[in-house]
């Protein structure tokens, strides 16, 4: 099964980022456009207070309560002079309050609550350094609490946007739990938002060599970690095994879970692997999978130095991954996408 990493697997609309649809199991969302892995930002989403409509009137209206809006996957994020990005937020009075679309999000440790309203566009730019931006770009840039709060909107924007109707009677939805849940009014059914999950996996062999591949379309010289959705009824080793075999043709025997990545692009969770191969042999599918290779140490080493190899980049679940095996931070590609 396929990662599409700009196309709503649900509904085959187009997605609000950019990237090309890929159609391919390869890591090509998280090894190219990193979110933090940290999902500890500090924020308690408070989950048990989004029912109560009283309690969310009253944390709106408060005036430290801060608010961002989100329209088609972007926020706006502003550099300040020490070097850091933030979200630009604003307190709930400033805000261009539409009820229908308020998502209540969380309360930080100083007791600061948070919404995101969705809108169908940004507002105005608040001064000259505010610029609109989506999770790829801005979610490297972010503090943990920031990216946190920009990761958890997004992804109900997305899952909104496309869960209009009810998937038992086809009647129209509406929004409630602060965006968490969508009703249905004639047949009385709650929709939840969905989390697709995936896994991602960094393989090794007996030689503690790493298997990478390459997407057919990926630019020349790209390699990074398999990947691919996890099948109904299906356990996440099972994914990982079954997933490997079929793109890469290696058989996996132990399999390792190392850590997740909210991947709302639109809905995927990126659950991170280890896992060892009990043979080497390479039998790619040719179809997602144009090349895969074992990699040592040294191999992986030269092949980035020399240009040859663009390995996964950043702080991306796949550079993880890699650098877990690889002991340190990979070398500076000598080239770029
Ligand atoms: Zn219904």
């Amino acid at each position: 099964m396929t990662i599409p990493t700009s196309t709503d697997r649900s509904t085959g609309e187009p997605a609000t980022d950019t990237a090309p649809h890929t159609g391919s199991t390869v890591a090509s969302a998280a090894d190219e456009q990193p979110i933090s892995l940290t999902t500890t930002g500090g924020i308690d989403r408070a989950s048990h207070h989004r029912l109560d409509e009283a309690w969310l009137a009253a944390a709106w209206s408060h005036p430290s309560t801060r608010v961002f809006v989100v329209s088609g996957g972007q926020a706006l994020i502003e550099d300040k002079e020490d070097g850091t990005t933030e979200l630009v937020m604003m307190p709930s009075f400033d805000a261009p309050f539409t009820e229908a679309h308020r998502y209540f999000l969380g309360i930080d440790e100083e007791g600061v609550r948070y919404f995101a309203l969705q809108k169908d566009s940004l507002p105005g730019r608040m001064d000259d350094i505010a610029r609109p931006a989506g999770l790829r770009e801005a979610g490297p840039l972010l503090c943990d609490r920031d990216s946190e709060l920009m990761v958890h909107a997004i992804g109900l924007e997305n899952w909104q946007r496309t869960h209009r109707f009810c998937s038992r009677c086809g009647e129209r939805t509406v929004i409630a739990a602060a965006g968490h849940i969508r009703r249905c009014p004639a047949c009385g059914a709650e929709h939840y938002p969905r989390t697709d999950p995936a896994v991602i996996m960094l393989v090794t062999d007996d030689q503690d060599r790493a298997l990478l591949g390459r997407q057919v379309h990926w630019p020349e010289g790209r390699f990074s970690t398999l990947a691919g959705f996890v099948e109904p009824g299906e356990s996440i080793e099972a994914a990982v095994r079954r997933e490997v075999a079929e793109e890469a043709g290696v058989a996996v025997g132990p399999v390792s879970y190392v850590a997740s990545q909210p991947w709302p692009f639109p809905s995927s969770l990126m659950l991170g692997f280890m896992a060892r191969a009990t043979s080497p042999r390479i039998k790619v599918d040719g179809d997602e999978i144009e090349e895969a290779r074992w990699f040592s140490r040294d191999d992986l080493r030269a092949a980035i130095e020399t240009g040859e190899v663009l390995p996964p980049a950043g702080i991306s679940i796949a550079a993880r991954l890699v650098e877990r095996w690889y002991g340190q931070p990979l070398p500076k590609p000598r080239r770029h996408d």
